[in-house]
């Protein structure tokens, strides 16, 4: 959860040189790519005013999550960090729906609460999946919520995590047995915006899909000792809110630019490659996870 008011390693050993001729070093990790849909949940807006967010909003907002997921050359994602990395993920709007019909990957409903039958859990992720849901085996769902302006930049974003075997899986927010799942981002906070508070560079959907792929925050349970089970995000064991350089459990400098802070998006700009490492076994193990790298969603493009 990305929220303000309170809150394996695949080593890949290149035999340094002991024989005189040398290999060069082909990075093959593959590139796993991603299906997404969005649903905009609005108060009624006309499409593009207010909580009805413009398809372009959408579309520069996922443009911007895949800059940061591939350390994009140029872009605000880039970083020349020693232990960042480029995560080899890539997201795409869905191009084929749950019946194989060509979509945008966009879909948009007005949200009204009192449609809400009454045996639907109180529990957000499901509440929003009853309006709109695709099936979280094939896509991951990231609904636009419409909270009200006193919550901007109170409430920013929300995931659900995976079921995985990885250490921190308890300190995950899970969704229902078999339920409901997805990531939800406060409106205000989606995409690239002119919103004061230095949450409106997109990076709340950068963390929220941290999340959604295993990484917990840098600061983990707030334990020296487990933290975020990343070793080379330095130890930190409370909320990294402050942009500004301090010290971690060791006397170093806590890591303020990593994706999974709460700190400003102007200044965030790595996953190291341990967080990419934990992300990319989640893909290749977790269920409703692993199963999207051969989504129907984006078979055919
Ligand atoms: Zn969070």
């Amino acid at each position: 959860m990305r929220k303000l008011s309170a809150f394996l390693f695949l080593y890949l050993t290149f035999s340094c040189s002991e024989s005189e001729t040398s290999i060069p070093n082909e990075d093959t990790t593959e590139i796993y790519l991603l299906p997404v849909v969005v649903h905009v949940l609005h108060n009624g807006e006309d499409i593009g005013i207010g909580t009805n967010i413009s398809d372009d909003r959408i579309k520069k907002q996922i443009e911007l999550l895949n800059n940061d997921f591939r350390r994009k050359s140029g872009s605000r994602g880039f970083n020349n960090h020693p232990d960042g990395g480029d995560a080899k993920i890539e997201f795409v709007l869905a191009t084929k729906d749950p019946l194989g019909n060509p979509t945008n990957g966009i879909l948009r409903k007005q949200l009204v609460i009192d449609d809400l039958p009454n045996d639907i859990p109180a529990f957000e992720f499901e509440q929003y999946a009853h309006f709109s849901y695709w099936d979280s085996k094939d896509y991951i769902n990231i609904w636009v919520a419409p909270y009200p302006e006193d919550l901007t930049n109170i409430v920013l974003g929300k995931a659900t995590g995976p079921d995985s075997d990885l250490p921190g899986d308890s300190l995950f927010q899970k969704p229902l047995p078999g339920g409901a799942e997805g990531i939800i981002v406060n409106w205000a906070h989606f995409g690239e915006t002119n919103l004061a508070g230095g949450r409106n560079l997109g990076r709340t959907l950068t963390h929220e899909m941290g999340h959604y792929l295993g990484l917990l925050h840098t600061w983990g349970d707030r334990n020296c000792e487990t933290n975020d089970f990343c070793d080379d995000t330095p130890a930190v064991d409370t909320e990294v809110t402050n942009d500004q350089p301090h010290l971690g459990c060791a006397n170093e400098d806590v890591m303020v630019a990593n994706y999974m802070n709460l700190t400003s998006d102007a200044v965030m700009n790595i996953f190291t490659n341990d967080q990419i490492t934990r992300m990319r076994y989640v893909l290749e193990n977790s269920p409703r996870r692993a199963s999207l790298l051969t989504s129907k969603g984006v078979k055919s493009i």
